[in-house]
């Protein structure tokens, strides 16, 4: 099964937002969220300066910045989909991310639920960010495979099991 349900009920819901919904599944997933959503948003207040970074699809047409310091932490999650495009994924608020260039080359996949827009590259296939929403605003789901300046065998990554969902 997919994991459609986890993405847009559950991460989308980041203890950042309010979350309305109630459920034993969805209070474990936040409760796995929670652990790499935190310290993004617990900086103490004489932190250095963000420093942004940046991504890309392979082909480089697709590229964008986020405005946000890369993350230590990631999802890995074993659902039909996520697995097949070894998605590795941090999220952020809409308004963190800026599309830089391919906005033309950009196409899209969506399934189950279809709350999750999936963006992959027409030319190179690469899926380098989804949009999404959150109960308070829209959010996007970064595949930090396609930030270069993240080393993805120093993560800490956070398992989820889509596939049981
Ligand atoms: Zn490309």
């Amino acid at each position: 099964m997919p994991c459609d349900i986890f993405v847009t009920e559950a991460t989308f819901a980041l203890p950042m937002f309010r979350y309305p919904y109630r459920g034993s599944e969805i209070d474990r997933l936040l409760d796995t969220l929670h652990e790499f959503i935190v310290p993004g948003r617990t900086t103490p207040p004489n932190k250095e300066p963000t420093m942004p970074y940046t991504g890309s699809c392979h082909c480089g047409a697709v590229t964008f910045t986020i405005a946000a310091d890369a993350p230590s932490e990631a999802m890995s999650c074993n659902c039909s989909h996520c697995s097949r495009k070894g998605l590795v994924l941090t999220f952020v608020p809409a308004g963190q991310f800026t599309l830089d260039s391919g906005a033309d080359k950009l196409t899209d996949y969506q399934f189950y639920k279809h709350k999750i827009t999936h963006r992959f590259c027409a030319i190179c296939g690469t899926q380098s960010f989804a949009e999404g929403k959150s109960p308070d605003g829209p959010i996007r789901a970064i595949n930090l495979r396609c930030v270069p300046e993240v080393d993805i065998d120093t993560l800490k990554i956070n398992r989820v099991d889509g596939a049981s969902f």
